[in-house]
């Protein structure tokens, strides 16, 4: 099994090469398949080979997926629902072993990486609940008209690298339990766990029903384009977005996508709130830990009352510099490595460019000096204030370690702060003035709004960008009947 070889090269050194899942079946690379290495961000240390699956493969695991479609999708809901169950359990069963690949691929905490499996297998569990939902509507017209929820045959998955357990599951389940056939493509930077979470679903569904294809973004384009394949969903960047739409246009075929995309997310701090309570979840919200803040729903945009600021910011900076900082394995770790020195890079930059715009460094900053980290990509957990509005660290996400603090007078600047730029993914406010709160949240141009909360989430609950950070949602019934298509029909009655 590709999960066993990979958990054995770890332990002993290698470096094996690993090929997609398709049509029920882990691939052996051809002769001369490009190969990308695979590294471990913490150590720099090649972990595996990741045979590229290129177009050809994508065109196999897509028609293989249009095969499997025929009879899946006559398996009734009720049964699909205990298929996807059976999937949690089998996930469910190798999650440590999972959590300790995620850790390696990721760089993340593997406690981390564990309680994240828990919340996919969560996810697919409560994906699997709501199989009997995907039902349609009577009207009471003349004869008989209704809609029934069809799915679309074979849907393309793209996920993004800071949960790759955890989307997987997530994603494999909502398509599933819709009826649909899914080909699933990870990030060329934390393949591993999605192929061997496809390859728990061998027998389990029937082959072709679910394939992960491994490679990079020509592997990805080829996914846009296949003409079997008219829904797709990707978790990543705006900019490769962009290029996502593009590439399903210039397909030729209308193509459906949602588009789970990055934030500057403003945390909104009023004067009236307990100074202690609000710094904690200033620090929570930034996800420093679990993902070393790389997490599209990080409130890394801190807008806070010019009156509260400086005792606000000097616990926050204190809690931030007690974070520790390790290896992914190391249990007293709080916060791993980034995912690539690119990633580390875009964090060293971002910093330097605020300073000499006149920014202030309260906390980290730099790349720590630990010998035993020198060859990952670590970054300190970093607070920076005097952030001017308009300037890069206040708008652009980093996708990092990297909080930014703006002060504010007055509840219209407040709102002028939160909403600058081009994204909408979540905000936060904080106030003990209920109307106030309501106030705010009416204002906000964002998919998900947190009142005296950050970062906590329910399945059940739709998470999705405004603006430039997404188009549709994720999570419960929402998505799972987003991979369906309506069909209304008219039945005359004689
Ligand atoms: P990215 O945009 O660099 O995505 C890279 C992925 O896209 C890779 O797997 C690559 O192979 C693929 N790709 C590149 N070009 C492609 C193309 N033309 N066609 C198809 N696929 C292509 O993003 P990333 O660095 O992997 O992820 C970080 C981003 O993801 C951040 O912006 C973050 O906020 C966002 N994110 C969003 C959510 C959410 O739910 N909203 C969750 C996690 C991460």
């Amino acid at each position: 099994m590709i999960l066993d070889t990979l958990l054995d090269a770890l332990d002993r050194g290698g470096a094996p090469v690993v090929g997609s899942f398709i049509g029920g079946h882990a691939e052996a690379p051809a002769d001369g398949t490009p190969v990308l290495d695979v590294l471990a961000p913490a150590t720099g240390r090649r972990i595996a080979r990741l045979a590229d699956a290129g177009e050809a493969g994508v065109d196999r695991a897509a028609v293989s997926g249009l095969e499997a479609f025929r009879a899946w999708r006559r398996v009734p809901a009720r049964e699909r629902g205990a298929i996807v169950t059976e999937l949690a359990a089998r996930v469910s069963a190798r999650a440590d072993d999972l959590a300790l690949l995620d850790a390696h691929d990721t760089g993340n905490p593997l406690a981390a990486m564990r309680a994240d499996i828990t919340k996919g297998v969560r996810l697919a569990r409560e994906a699997a609940g709501l199989a009997l939902e995907v039902r349609g509507e009577t009207f009471p017209l003349p004869g008989h008209h209704y809609t029934q929820r069809e799915p679309w045959g074979v849907v393309g998955r793209m996920i993004t690298f800071n949960h790759p357990t955890m989307f997987t599951c997530a994603r494999l389940a909502t398509a599933l339990v819709a009826g649909n056939c899914v080909v699933l493509k990870p990030s060329e930077l934390a393949p591993l766990s999605a192929l061997a979470v496809g390859e728990l679903t061998a027998g389990l569904v029937p082959d072709g029903v679910v394939s992960v294809v491994a490679g990079g973004p020509a592997t990805g384009a080829a996914l846009v384009r296949h003409p079997a394949v008219r829904r797709l969903t990707f978790t990543g960047s705006t900019a490769t977005a962009l290029r996502i739409q593009a590439e399903a246009a210039a397909s030729g075929h209308v193509k459906t996508l949602s588009l789970e995309l990055g934030g500057k997310n403003p945390i909104l701090v009023f004067p009236d709130v307990d100074v202690d309570e609000a710094a904690a979840a200033i620090v929570r919200g930034m996800n420093y830990t679990r993902v070393q803040g790389q997490s599209c729903g990080s409130t890394s945009r801190l807008v806070i009352h010019a009156s509260i600021a400086g005792p606000v910011l000097e616990r926050v900076a204190a809690a931030v510099s007690r974070i520790r900082i390790g290896l992914p394995t190391d249990p007293m770790t709080e916060m791993g490595s980034l995912i690539s020195p690119a990633a580390r890079a875009r964090c060293v930059g971002a910093v330097s460019r605020a300073t000499a715009a006149g920014a202030r460094v309260l906390a980290g900053g730099g790349v720590p000096d630990a010998a035993e980290l020198a060859e990952g990509a670590f970054f300190e957990p970093t607070v920076v204030d005097r952030v001017r509005p308009g300037t890069e660290l206040a708008d652009e996400e980093v996708f990092g370690p990297v909080l930014a603090a703006l002060t504010f007078e007055d509840e219209t600047e407040a709102v002028a702060l939160a909403n600058e730029g081009a994204y909408g993914l979540t905000a936060a406010v904080w106030t003990r003035d209920i109307d106030r709160a309501f106030r705010m949240v009416d204002a906000l141009e964002a998919g998900y709004v947190w009142v005296n909360d950050v970062e906590t989430r329910f399945p059940a609950v739709p998470f999705g960008g405004w603006r430039d950070s997404g188009v549709g949602a994720e999570h419960g019934l929402e998505e799972i009947l987003s991979m369906t298509r309506l069909r209304a029909v008219n039945v005359r009655i004689g």
